[in-house]
């Protein structure tokens, strides 16, 4: 394992990945602090499309991804590339003080990021976010496709999202597809904008669930179609040394299988699946 991690080449690929490709802030906080996860460095998913299927603590050096490390409950470093509209990252400033809406939005991450532990400097910055503590140690069990156009089997893993929105059409993902699949089916065409919702709230289409189930269709066929781009990596891509590196038939490493106790396996083991046969 030790001589795999210290391959050269995987770690100057991800160096430069990460150099060439990321944008890099430090965010502090003055108010209230920030956790700190037992994965120590945290990875969030910035945007759903190239994230059904990766290991998300290994997918550091992938596009949409971004990176939390911490300095202290005070400070952490932020690297990313992909889509944040936290207002901290929309000036050019290196160091940024965040609004408490943004703190929390991050250490919901680094919250579900976590195993077992999360810990905080103060009992406050932690209650803060217990509500988010039911769904942040789930594993789940996925595809995992690499850019070189092998498939893996199933692997446990943990898939954290920065954004709400994102966990949601990951977790809903073949739902919405085949609510697509079945509109198309009874009403012979294409649901409109000015159709109703499928979600039932009444509401028009265009008004209500459109952006998720557009999203939802366009990794569907994206996976489809085979096409890698929508999980493309920077210029010096760190997916296929992970691939050569993780090695296809040993799936999680032995510290990733011993963190959770198989009871705890067998309980919040969820199983996603994308189904090729579906045609919407
Ligand atoms: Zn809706």
């Amino acid at each position: 394992m030790l001589d795999r991690i210290s391959n050269y080449s995987y770690l100057d690929k991800l160096s430069k990945a990460i150099i060439n490709d990321y944008k890099m802030v430090i965010v502090k906080t003055n108010k209230k602090g920030f956790l700190l996860s037992d994965q120590y460095i945290s990875t969030a998913s910035l945007d759903c499309k190239g994230k059904i299927a990766n290991y998300s603590n290994r997918t550091i050096g992938f596009v949409n991804c971004l990176i939390m490390l911490p300095i202290s409950s005070k400070y952490y470093v932020l690297f990313y590339n992909g889509r944040l509209t936290l207002n901290a990252f929309l000036s050019e400033k290196r160091i940024v003080e965040l609004s408490n809406e943004d703190l929390f939005l991050l250490n919901k991450a680094i919250l579900r990021n976590s195993y077992k532990k999360c810990i905080a400097m103060h009992e406050q910055d932690f209650n803060d976010i217990t509500s988010f503590k039911s769904d942040c140690d789930g594993t789940t069990g996925v595809l995992v496709r690499y850019n070189n156009g092998l498939f893996s089997e199933y692997a446990l893993k943990k898939e954290v999202f920065l954004y709400d929105a994102d966990l949601d059409i990951f977790n809903k993902h073949l739902q919405y597809v085949s609510e697509l699949q079945q509109f198309k089916k009874n009403h012979l065409r294409d649901i409109s904008r000015n159709d109703l919702c499928l979600c039932g709230s009444g509401k028009k289409y265009k008004k209500c669930c459109i952006d998720k189930y557009q999203k939802s269709l366009l990794i569907y066929q994206r996976l489809k179609l085979n096409d890698s781009s929508w999980m493309c990596t920077p210029s010096e891509c760190v997916e296929f040394p992970i691939h050569s590196f993780w090695g296809q038939k040993e799936g999680l490493s032995p510290i990733s299988k011993d963190i959770l106790t198989t009871e705890e396996k067998n309980s919040k083991k969820q199983t996603y699946e994308v189904n090729y046969s579906i045609s919407p």
